[in-house]
């Protein structure tokens, strides 16, 4: 395993192997989570020798960027990060008036397919390591010089098809001795991989979890998220009530707005008999319309008036302002472009 990967404890047992003492696994844990050093030579409290043998046994993963748009309406930032095997991926950073934000990707390309997504053209080519996911949250602090409080897993890539590196992921930007974000303040959305909700929710951790549902039936969800094809939403419901039940986190489901499609009176009301008075959050995202798929917004005043509806039915619900429109802030757009 790469060693920005690695735990304190794995840490420890590394220096403990190689015959350095304990403490030197205290320096190197925040060199590499605190201080976001890119190579081993910063590591100047470390002696030559033990740099070296570093540096030979434990390459460092480092994110090279690629480039960086910064849009000019809101100061929403675009990156794009190349991989040591020469894969590229997208991040974003995001101005918010209580902090940054930062939205990462957890694997190159997706399997998931859905409809609208321009992830979907990629297929999966490999998940992402936890030290690749931390990365992009360094490099951007560094970048940009400054502090981020929030980071959602919404780039590319389903996070719970990279279980174990997500938990590393997430355990290490928490870890009071390297960024020390509160889990609270970091989301993981899903397209409702089930089994893995409830081991997730086994884990008690206080991350919000948002659940991509797009439509209120199956039916209709099959047609645009092949995912439906093998977990029904009922089965999705339970997962999400056990998770609900297990760490107390109220659940963000996550409905891209398509015209002609999820968005007529008939929708409301079948969204709002999914969710019942389940403690929820929903999160309206006009659909971003990608040009690998044909699927358009509804009007703006169709969106409030859906929102409105579904809070008439005691629901709580946001419209998700959009960001970044003149970088290529929709998912998965930036890369795309690149790649061509
Ligand atoms: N695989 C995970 C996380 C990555 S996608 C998931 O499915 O949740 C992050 C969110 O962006 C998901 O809710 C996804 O459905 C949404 N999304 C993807 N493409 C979109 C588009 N063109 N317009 C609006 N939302 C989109």
């Amino acid at each position: 395993m790469d060693i920005r990967s690695m735990t304190a404890d794995e840490l420890k047992k590394l220096t403990e192997e190689i015959g350095e003492k304990p403490y030197r696994a205290g320096q190197l844990f925040t060199w590499l989570h605190k201080k976001h050093a890119a190579s081993y030579g910063e590591m100047t409290d470390l002696s030559k020798k033990l740099r070296q043998k570093l540096e030979e046994e434990y390459p460092l993963v480092t994110l090279q960027p690629v480039k960086r748009l910064i849009s000019k309406q809101d100061g929403t930032e675009k990156y794009l990060f190349g991989l040591a095997d020469g894969n590229v991926i997208e991040s974003v950073l995001m101005r918010y008036h209580h902090g940054n934000s930062v939205c990462i990707s957890s694997q190159v390309g997706c399997a998931m397919n859905c409809a609208f997504c321009a992830s979907a053209r990629n297929r999966l080519i490999r998940s992402l390591t936890a030290s690749e996911m931390l990365e992009q949250v360094y490099r951007i602090e560094e970048i940009s010089r400054e502090r981020v409080s929030n980071v959602v897993v919404m780039g590319m890539g389903e996070p719970l098809l990279n279980y174990d590196a997500l938990l590393r992921f997430i355990r290490l930007l928490s870890d009071s001795e390297g960024l020390c974000i509160s889990q609270r303040n970091i989301t993981v959305s899903t397209c409702g991989i089930v089994p893995a909700i409830f081991r997730l929710a086994d884990e008690k951790l206080q991350i919000t979890l948002a659940v991509s549902l797009h439509a209120a039936s199956d039916a209709k969800r099959k047609k645009i998220m092949p995912v439906a094809e093998t977990y029904s939403l009922e089965q999705v419901m339970e997962a999400v009530r056990y998770y609900f039940r297990e760490t107390g986190r109220r659940i963000s489901f996550e409905y891209a707005l398509i015209e002609n499609f999820n968005s007529s009176a008939e929708d409301v009301k079948e969204l709002a008999g999914l969710i019942g008075n389940f403690p929820a959050h929903v999160n309206l995202i006009p659909v971003n319309t990608v040009k690998e798929s044909q699927l358009a917004r509804p009007e703006r005043r169709r969106v409030e008036d859906f929102a409105k509806k579904l809070e008439k039915h005691g629901i709580n619900v946001t419209i998700r302002k959009e960001m970044g429109s003149d970088i290529n802030g929709a998912c998965g757009q930036l890369r795309n472009s690149y790649m061509k």
